[in-house]
């Protein structure tokens, strides 16, 4: 089924525009493929590059937001959870909504959360990465530095994000050190085998791969609830229509769907549409699902 998809979102590969605004992730091959499927019961199938390593991008928001919210406390005051129906690097919305973002999954929602990581834990990127390496089994996996220092060096408007939040007091830690756990956990390298792995959990209504409890399933019934409806920005909508399933994507071209009670899938190919997400992961989720039925809905 995994190769069908494959096969079904071909004539979308490449189609598209990788993301520029860091050379970094210029230089990556926009025919790229890969897709995995992370069963609940711990078995992990792939096709085509599954096994290779790309930038996770904005993916890191749904595992920043699960970490933060895993310890309990007010973050549901510091951010909302509607979808922005704006780019996820929009400033539009933040002054009229005095400092408190849309969702956790635009920028200005992850800047937030990274913050309230950051309280909770003393070092938001080093939990993600730690959480990432445990769910996945892959102790390997790491930021890629040299994207992480491209991301602070173009990173205007998220500086100009954390800023404003912050002159509302919607920060409670320094800029510099919320945006470099932001940047960190943004350059995060993994694979749709690693991503799927991680993803499990909220296929598990909460419950990590050595069997303890992250989340209640309540609170992981939200975390896809909301990843349903923002995860993939202002293109969400057209997502649950495809695809019909929790989904957070990224701009290194990572889509990772959750299938509660069943699974976790990646999928990622660097070519993205206009909203940020990639075509030929997008299609190849959009063919699979259709061919199972494994759909919530
Ligand atoms: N690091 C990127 C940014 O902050 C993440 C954006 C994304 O994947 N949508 O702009």
């Amino acid at each position: 089924m995994l190769c069908e998809a494959m096969e079904a979102a071909r004539p979308v590969l490449g189609t598209g525009k990788v993301a520029d605004y860091i050379p970094a992730l210029a230089a990556v091959d926009p025919n790229a493929f890969g897709m995995a499927l992370a069963t609940v019961d711990g078995d992990v199938h792939g096709v085509g590059d599954w096994e290779q390593p790309f930038s996770i991008q904005s993916i890191s928001k749904l595992f920043t937001l699960a970490l933060g919210l895993a310890r309990g406390g007010d973050l549901w005051k510091r951010v909302g959870r509607e979808p922005s129906g704006n780019p996820f690097n929009s400033l539009v919305q933040l002054e009229t909504e005095q400092g408190i973002p849309r969702n956790p999954f635009i920028n200005a929602g992850a800047i937030v959360v990274t913050d309230r990581l950051q309280t909770l834990t003393g070092d938001a990127f080093g939990a993600v990465r730690d959480f990432l390496r445990a769910e996945s089994g892959n102790a390997l996996l790491d930021a890629d530095p040299a994207v992480a220092e491209s991301e602070a060096l173009h990173g205007h408007r998220n500086a100009a994000l954390a800023h404003f939040i912050a002159s509302y007091g919607n920060l409670d830690n320094p800029v510099e050190t919320v945006l470099q756990h932001y940047y960190a956990h943004c350059s995060i390298a993994a694979s749709c085998r690693d991503l799927s792995l991680a993803g499990r959990f909220l296929a598990r209504h909460g419950l990590r791969a050595d069997g303890s409890r992250l989340l209640s399933s309540s609170d992981a019934k939200r975390v896809n609830a909301v990843m349903l409806t923002c995860g993939t920005y202002d293109a969400a909508g057209e997502f649950a229509y495809r695809v019909g399933l929790p989904g957070k994507s990224g701009v290194g071209g990572g889509v990772l769907a959750v299938m509660p009670g069943r699974g976790a899938l990646c999928a990622w190919s660097p070519a993205l549409d206009q909203a940020g997400n990639s075509l030929a992961a997008v299609g190849a989720l959009d063919a699979f699902v259709t061919a199972t039925g494994w759909s919530v809905f």
